[in-house]
């Protein structure tokens, strides 16, 4: 009779003793089904030159919104997405979904960003393919991000999809360049049209360590230079970070000084060739 007692007291610590573990569970069914009800949406954000001000690209953010959770961030989801599997057919999701809307941005890229996952399961070559014939978006305006842990598991696998997505005519960024492992002979093994230096680098720009961060950028700017990458300073909030990047060298910028990221961003519509804007 104890014993039977016990395990009933042991079945309701584990059941009542749960609230987060059923909120968990709730969190990750509702996002399981996300996909089939529509709750994701992308947000875009523009990538803006240093020095002319111009658009040159957007990057596509991923939204959820449960009408039960409300607004969850990207930073609580992805990592369940990863965790679950579920990336892979969301990702795929926003493959197409990024390219049907910047097919419609005259030759402004969209950037794309992807989870070490998507290259271990599922057909990555082929849904980007698919993505890019689906929406007719030029391969040269799909840019996709990826981050240095991703070389962790499996190399030589990863560095054969991305060779295939270079014949394809795909670009790859390095995203949050900077911060994770970062093996410098990397660089020589993965194509890579470009760096995202890291926002926690501008960040240091504006308190005590200055220094230190402007020699790091400097360092950055100066390997990207010498092997031909672009650099893409992200989370710039104040001119001031706008003035400093550029002179540091620093081609290209995103953040909220430009503009947050926006479902309804599009870029300035072209002005037709030839015609000239009356003054
Ligand atoms: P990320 O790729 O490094 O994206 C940049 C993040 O910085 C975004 O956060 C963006 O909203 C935020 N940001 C932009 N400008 C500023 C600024 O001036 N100040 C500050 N404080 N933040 C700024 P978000 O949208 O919350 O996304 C977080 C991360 O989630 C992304 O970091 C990316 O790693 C991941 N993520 C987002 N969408 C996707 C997706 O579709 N697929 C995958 N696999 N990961 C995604
Ligand atoms: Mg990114
Ligand atoms: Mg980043
Ligand atoms: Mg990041």
């Amino acid at each position: 009779l104890d014993d039977a007692r016990e395990q009933g007291h042991a079945l309701a610590r584990y059941q009542g003793g749960g609230e987060e573990r059923q909120a968990t569970l709730h969190f990750e069914a509702a996002l399981a089904d996300a996909l089939n009800q529509g709750e994701f949406d992308l947000h875009y954000q523009p990538i803006t030159d240093a020095a002319s001000g111009l658009v040159r690209g957007a990057e596509a953010l991923l939204r959820w919104h449960n009408p039960e959770l409300g607004f969850r961030s990207p930073a609580e989801f992805i990592p369940v997405l990863e965790r679950t599997g579920l990336i892979v057919p969301v990702g795929a999701w926003v493959l197409h979904e990024a390219c049907r809307r910047a097919s419609t941005w005259g030759g402004v890229p969209v950037a794309v960003n992807l989870s070490a996952r998507q290259f271990q399961q599922g057909d990555l070559l082929g849904t980007v393919r698919s993505a890019l014939q689906g929406s007719g978006l030029p391969p040269e305006c799909l840019k996709l991000e990826i981050t240095e842990s991703l070389m962790i598991q499996s190399p030589e696998r990863v560095q054969e999809i991305l060779l295939g997505l270079r014949q394809m005519g795909v670009q790859v960024m390095l995203d949050d360049f900077g911060t994770g492992y970062s093996n410098l002979s990397l660089l020589r093994n993965i194509p890579v049209s470009g760096l995202k230096i890291d926002r926690s680098f501008v960040t240091a720009l504006e308190r005590g360590e200055n220094a230190s961060a402007q020699a790091m950028i400097r360092a950055i700017v100066q390997l990207s230079e010498a092997l031909g990458l672009d650099t893409v300073a992200e989370g710039v909030e104040h001119a001031e970070e706008h003035q400093l990047l550029r002179d540091l060298g620093v081609t290209l910028l995103q953040g909220y000084h430009f503009a947050p990221p926006s479902a309804t961003w599009n870029p300035e519509p072209h002005c037709p060739s030839g015609v000239v804007a009356a003054v």
